[in-house]
């Protein structure tokens, strides 16, 4: 019993803290950078980031860094994240299709937004991890599968928003046909293994993309096969 009631007091503790710093980097990194989206910021408060993040790299969670998860990735700078989701306007209804799920953390944000998720990932060990991360959050609207990334997901049908978490030299053709009209693709473009711009391609009611840079940004490379 008095074990249980330690237990409860340490963990009460330790989420009061989370939110403590959560809520910091909302306000400085985030808001204090410019991103107005009252959804996007009322996500990022919520959705605990240390989660997604081993035990060794937990107390770097609410830093204003990318920081690294197995296989050599990153989970992407928070601030970059607000950005791809301000960017992306996610509706209430809409369904979003993400490649390059990584630690998950981005899905879990996307999933706060829209109606459901499915997102790639090619690392089969990221895969296993992001899926019980996202359960334990009790995010149910997610669907993490093992998959190139690079050939969409053709089986899910259109989807309103596609993010790409891992940049290319261009925009994987076969990703433009899976977005809906009036869809919104972000990906970073650019040197895979150097600087990109963060682009939002917009499809417009007659099938023409319209293209914005939104930001420079340095990306893990997006592998295709
Ligand atoms: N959004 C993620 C960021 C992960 S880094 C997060 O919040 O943690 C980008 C991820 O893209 C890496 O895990 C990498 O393995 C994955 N990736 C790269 N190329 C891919 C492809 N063609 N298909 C699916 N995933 C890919």
């Amino acid at each position: 019993m008095h074990g249980e009631v330690v237990r409860a007091v340490k963990e009460s503790k330790r989420s009061k803290r989370s939110r403590f710093l959560r809520d910091a980097m909302v306000d400085v990194q985030i808001a204090g950078r410019g991103i107005r989206s009252r959804r996007v910021l009322l996500a990022m408060r919520q959705v605990p980031r240390e989660v997604f993040l081993g035990r060794r790299f937990a107390e770097a969670a609410y830093e204003d860094s990318a920081v690294p998860i197995p296989k050599g990735q990153t989970i992407s700078q928070p601030y970059i994240v607000a950005r791809m989701l301000e960017a992306a306007a996610i509706a209430k209804s809409e369904r979003v299709l993400e490649i390059g799920a990584g630690s998950g953390y981005l899905a879990a944000l996307a999933a706060k937004l829209g109606r459901e998720v499915c997102a790639l990932e090619r690392h089969e060990a990221l895969v296993e991890r992001a899926r019980s991360r996202l359960r334990h959050l009790g995010c149910r609207n997610v669907d993490v599968r093992h998959g190139d990334g690079t050939a969409g997901w053709p089986e899910g049908g259109q989807f309103d928003v596609i993010l790409v978490s891992a940049a290319g030299a261009e925009t994987p053709a076969v990703l433009k046909t899976q977005l809906t009209l009036l869809g919104r693709l972000v990906i970073p473009i650019g040197d895979p293994n150097g600087v990109q711009w963060l682009t939002k391609l917009t499809r417009e009611p007659d099938g023409s993309f319209i293209e914005e840079r939104i930001e420079e940004v340095r990306f893990v490379p997006l592998i295709s096969g």
